[in-house]
C-alpha cells in the first residue's frame, strides 16, 4: 500500500465506531526505557555471583565479550533465554531478578503528554481498547493523575492540559461507575482496571474498562486464587514465594512475560480475549511496536485487520502490502491526536 499522512490516520480513527491502540517499547524509548537485552545484560553485570550459582555465568560473559554486533546480539539472546528458562526453577532467580527490574529508576512513572495523549483517547473512547506490551508505567501513571483530579468533583468532567497549552476534558460517567448501596449512599468505581494475568480476568467488572497489560510488569506479583497484587505501583512491601496476604496457604507468583516470551503460550486465555477484540476492532493503530521476535503472533493479527494502521519511524518488520503505514514517530501520533481528536 502506498504510505499515508498523518490526516489519513487521523480521519480513519475519526470515522471508527471499535478501534484498538497497540503500543510498545518505542513510545517510551524518550523516556530512557532501555530496548532490547540491555536490561537483562546489566541484571548480569550486577549479579555475577548469582548467575554463577544458577549456571548462568558463561553465558553472560560469552555475550559480554562479544564485539561484533551481530555475534553479540546472537548470543545475548542465547543468555536471556537460558536465564528465562532457569527463572521458572529458581525462587531465589525470581526474587533477586523480579526484584531489581522493579527498581529500575525509569520503570517508575513520570510525567509524559505523549503518553497522556494515548491515555486520554483511551479514556474518551475514541479507542475501545488499549493494549501495552510495556512493563513501565508510563500510562498508568497519566491516567492516575487524572483520577487523582476527578476524585475531588466525580460529577464534573475532568480536565488534562497539555504542555502545549491544549486542553481536553473527560466526561464523568467514562471515568466512574455510579453504584448505589444502602440509603442514599453511592460506590464511585473507577472504570479503568488493569489486565496482565489469567487471574485477573474474574476480577474484571461489566463496567470496567482493561488496560491489557500483556507483558505484565516486574512489579506484578499474582495469587493464584485472588488475582494481581501489587497492581501498578509497590503498594506492600511483597515480594516473590511470600504467603498471599488473603490466602496464607498460597504463594504469590510473578507476573511478567519475559524477553523471547509471547502471551500466546505465556498467557493464552489472555490473548484470546485480547485477539479477539482486535480481531472486532473496526480500527487499529500500532505504534512503538516493531512485532519482531517473540512479538510476531501478534504483528500478524494486526495484518489481518484490513483497517490496521501502524506509526513508527522505520517499517521494520510490518508487511506494508497489509497495513496502512505512517512513517513518524510515537510522540508525533501523540501530538495528532491532541491536535485532530481529543481537543475537539
Ligand atoms: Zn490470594
Amino acid at each position: 500500500m502506498p504510505s499515508k499522512t498523518r490526516d489519513d490516520l487521523a480521519q480513519a480513527l475519526l470515522k471508527s465506531q471499535n478501534a484498538a491502540l497497540v503500543v510498545g517499547a518505542g513510545i517510551s524509548y524518550d523516556l530512557k526505557i532501555p530496548l532490547g537485552y540491555r536490561l537483562p545484560m546489566e541484571f548480569g553485570a550486577a549479579h555475577q555471583s548469582l548467575l554463577a550459582k544458577v549456571g548462568l555465568l558463561s553465558a553472560w560473559q560469552a555475550a559480554q565479550s562479544a564485539t561484533d554486533p551481530d555475534t553479540r546480539w546472537n548470543l545475548e539472546k542465547i543468555f536471556v533465554d537460558v536465564l528465562v528458562s532457569k527463572f521458572a526453577g529458581s525462587i531465589e532467580l525470581q526474587q533477586v531478578l523480579v526484584g531489581w527490574l522493579g527498581q529500575v529508576e525509569s520503570m517508575a512513572g513520570v510525567q509524559s503528554d505523549t503518553h497522556a495523549a494515548f491515555a486520554v483517547t483511551w479514556l474518551q473512547r475514541k479507542f475501545k481498547h488499549l493494549i501495552t506490551t510495556n512493563w513501565d508505567f508510563l500510562l498508568e501513571w497519566q491516567i492516575d493523575g487524572i483520577y487523582y483530579e476527578a476524585y475531588n468533583d466525580p460529577f464534573a468532567p475532568a480536565n488534562y492540559s497539555f504542555a502545549s497549552g491544549a486542553n481536553c476534558t473527560i466526561q464523568a460517567e467514562h471515568l466512574f461507575f455510579l453504584e448505589s448501596l444502602e440509603g442514599e449512599d453511592y460506590f464511585w468505581h473507577p472504570r479503568w482496571d488493569i489486565a496482565a494475568n489469567v487471574s485477573d480476568l474474574p476480577n474484571l467488572r461489566r463496567w470496567s474498562r482493561p488496560l491489557w497489560k500483556i507483558h505484565g510488569s516486574p512489579v506484578f506479583l499474582a495469587c493464584p486464587k485472588c488475582g494481581g497484587f501489587s497492581h501498578w505501583k509497590f503498594e506492600a512491601e511483597l515480594k516473590v514465594n511470600d504467603p498471599c496476604p488473603v490466602h496464607p496457604d498460597e504463594r504469590l507468583l510473578p507476573e511478567i512475560v519475559f524477553w523471547g516470551q509471547g502471551l500466546d503460550t505465556a498467557q493464552p486465555e489472555v490473548w484470546q480475549r485480547v485477539k479477539k477484540r482486535l480481531q472486532r476492532s473496526d480500527c487499529i493503530i500500532a505504534s512503538g511496536f516493531s512485532g519482531s521476535g517473540s512479538d510476531v503472533y501478534i504483528r500478524r493479527v494486526i495484518e489481518a485487520n484490513s483497517n490496521a494502521w501502524v506509526v513508527n519511524p522505520s517499517k521494520g518488520a510490518w508487511d506494508v502490502d497489509k497495513v496502512h503505514f505512517v512513517e513518524t514517530t510515537a510522540a508525533d501520533l501523540a501530538q495528532l491526536l491532541i491536535e485532530r481528536v481529543i481537543t475537539i
